[in-house]
Formats: C-alpha cells, structure tokens, sequence
C-alpha cells in the first residue's frame, strides 16, 4: 500500500469539516471525533502529534459545550460562541385523573386543558422551546409534584392551563391570568406579574373573550412552589355558555394555544433570548 500525503490532508479537512454540525447534534460525541482526527493523523502521516488538550474550552450554541480544531485554532462553522441555553417551558395541564377540575354535564375542564396544553407543547417545541409536561395523559399529579418538576427541570417559565367557573352566575365569562408572587421569583429580568400580563394581552387579542384581567391571588398553591416566574391561564368559564361552546371546539383550543405560545414567546424575548442557528430559543448562559 502506497501512502499519499494529498490523501491525508483530504481526510483531514474532510473531518474538520464536518466537525461542528456533528457539535452541535451529537453533543455527546464531540470526543470521539476529536480522537477520530488525531488517529487519522497518526496512522496516515506516521507523526505522532498530541492535540488531545486542545479541544476543552469554548462554547457550542446548543449544548453550553465547546469545541476546537485540533491545531488549536477555532473550528470553522456555525457555532456560536457565545453562552447559551435553550430555553425551558414549563406546560402544565391543570387536574387530571381523580381530580376533573370544573365541569358541565360531561364537559371536564382536565381534558379541555390538557387538549391545549398538548397542543400548546406542540407549537413552543416547533418554534424551539424546550418543553416539560406535567402530564402528557389523564392521570392526576399532585400539585407539590407540579412544581417539583419544574424546578428539577431549572425550567425558566411555568404556565398552567386552566379554565374556570362561576358558581351561581352562568353570565360571568372570559379570561384572565393569575399571579401569586408579583415580583419574584424573577428570572433575566422576567416576573410571574410581567408574564401574566403577556399572557392576558395574547389571550384578549387572539381569542376576543371578555377581559378579565390578570389577578394577584396568592393563595395559589400551585404557583408557590415553582423557582421562576409561574401563571395559571384561565382561558374561559365552562360555567357560561358562549365560553363552554368555544371551548368544546378543536379550532379555539387550538387558537388558545397559540395565544399562549405567542405570550410565552413574547417573554422569552423580553428576558433576552434569541433564536440560534439552530432554531432554538436560547437565553444568556447564567
Ligand atoms: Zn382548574
């Protein structure tokens, strides 16, 4: 067999080439590449080199990792430098299970939310967003649990869907977004007050139901627990009528949810995120 350097320096570049798209989708091989080149390097040329300490320190846009060209230069490519982490959504679909929430004849207020909390998910993970459910199915979670799952994701906002009534008035209709603690927990920048108020104004623009407003209530068990700005979305009351005939269709479900998405999104930007190369949400690095 006869060597040629020209080859060598093909599978090198080849290599290097590759390198930070296979960075960025394979996070967890970004060692076995660099290994990868030194071999080739070794085993064509004949020249032991030791490139090994070189590729330790710097940033990949999606996993907060980095990677160097073995020559300890940058590796060409698109990868951002600077730090970065995908933002985390936190989807909670209120009740479930044993617990149907509000109800009217056989219209349960746990399957309405988790219809457009699923739906929800669906279009955050389509713009980029990292999302958590906390149920995915009719099961019921307890609420401690909720929020035990939020903070174990070091989730950065907490939306729960819910939808509401009015005992002993069916007249009383329309959306609102409530608040426990009004200025923390605060995260970039981002309150649970902040982040109801983007969320109320998607909801009235997008679906037209009557403006109730955002509510501090800090009785809010659910909204105690969670470490970032946390909401619960009341998108309308099975309670009235007009609100439970809308909300028993796909298409409004389906249009709450995308005002959700549009609040959620509308946050992220305020607390500093930017789309990556990637199309994911990304915020500072902390
Ligand atoms: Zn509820």
């Amino acid at each position: 067999m006869i060597k040629k350097s020209g080859n060598t320096v093909k599978v090198i570049l080849l290599l290097l080439t590759i390198l930070p798209v296979m960075s960025c989708s394979l996070p967890g091989k970004k060692q076995n590449v660099g290994s990868l080149i030194t071999t080739a390097y070794v085993s064509d040329s004949g020249i032991s080199k030791d490139n090994t300490g070189s590729n330790s320190s710097n940033t990949d846009s999606t996993a907060g990792k980095s990677i160097k060209a073995n020559d300890g230069k940058t590796a060409a490519g698109p990868v951002t430098r600077e730090k970065f982490r995908i933002a985390v959504v936190v989807v909670d679909a209120g009740h479930g299970g044993k617990d149907l929430g509000t109800y009217y004849e056989d219209i349960y207020e746990k399957n309405i939310n988790l219809s457009i909390a699923q739906r929800l998910g669906s279009l955050l993970e389509n713009e980029g967003v990292k999302v958590i459910y906390t149920r995915e199915t009719d099961i019921f979670v307890s609420l401690l649990k909720r929020a035990k799952i939020a903070n174990e994701a070091d989730a950065d906002l907490f939306v729960s869907v819910h939808n509401n009534k009015m005992p002993g008035n069916t007249g009383y209709r329309g959306s609102e977004t409530l608040y426990a603690k009004p200025d923390n927990p605060s995260r970039d920048n981002m309150s649970s007050k902040k982040l109801a108020k983007n969320i109320q104004k998607e909801l009235i623009r997008t679906l037209k139901l009557r403006d109730n407003g955002i509510i501090y209530d800090p009785e809010l068990a659910v909204l105690h627990h969670p470490n970032m700005p946390s909401v619960i979305a009341e998108i309308g009351y099975i309670s009235n009528k007009s609100d439970r005939e809308k909300l028993s269709t796909r298409e409004f479900r389906q249009k709450a949810a995308q005002a959700l998405s549009q609040g959620i999104i509308a946050t992220l930007k305020e607390m500093g995120a930017i789309k990556n190369e990637k199309g994911k949400w990304g915020l500072p690095g902390k």
